[in-house]
């Protein structure tokens, strides 16, 4: 059992962690890694680009990668190799959370804008993440609460009056 057993029953959204990687000291592992910890703090579940599988047959594709300028270490896989998956990935959440510095990253724009058109629920830096989690939460409950009556004839036949 773990420490976040009370909330084995509640919904969990799925949320995609995006900021600035390339160029960033380390690939700004210790800010993704922050909010993967918290989210799951939260008992949602994280999904953290950096951890997916980027391997892949075939060629590489893209543009070459830009690390930081301190970081020397040879780049496995090309731009492309990377946006496919998290791009992929991006589609199964529910909610995105933008890092500090996502304005300066061309693939969290991407990111960003993709989720927007596609209706995720988007966390700018600005914003308490885990405020949103629970209202992501409270909302899908209310939403389960809901469905119910709608099985009932007469409640199916009504306009749906909707104020959430
Ligand atoms: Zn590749």
């Amino acid at each position: 059992m773990s420490i976040h057993g009370e909330h084995a029953q509640a919904p969990a959204a799925r949320v995609y962690i995006s900021g600035p990687i390339s160029g960033a000291l380390d690939g700004n592992r210790a800010a993704f890694g922050a909010a993967e910890s918290l989210i799951k703090d939260c008992s949602h579940i994280p999904v953290n680009p950096q951890k997916l599988d980027h391997e892949h047959e075939g060629p590489c594709r893209g543009i070459r990668n830009v690390r930081h300028a301190d970081d020397t270490r040879p780049e496995p896989h090309l731009y492309g190799c990377y946006m496919a998956p998290d791009l992929r990935a991006l589609l199964d959440c529910d909610m995105i959370v933008m890092l500090a510095g996502w304005t300066g990253s061309r693939g969290a724009r991407l990111e960003h804008d993709v989720a927007d058109a596609c209706g995720l629920d988007i966390v700018l830096p600005s914003q308490y993440l885990p405020g949103a989690l629970r209202l992501w939460r409270e909302n899908r409950l209310a939403a389960s609460l809901r469905r119910p009556a709608v099985q009932d004839t007469q409640d199916a036949m009504a306009p749906v009056v909707d104020n959430v």
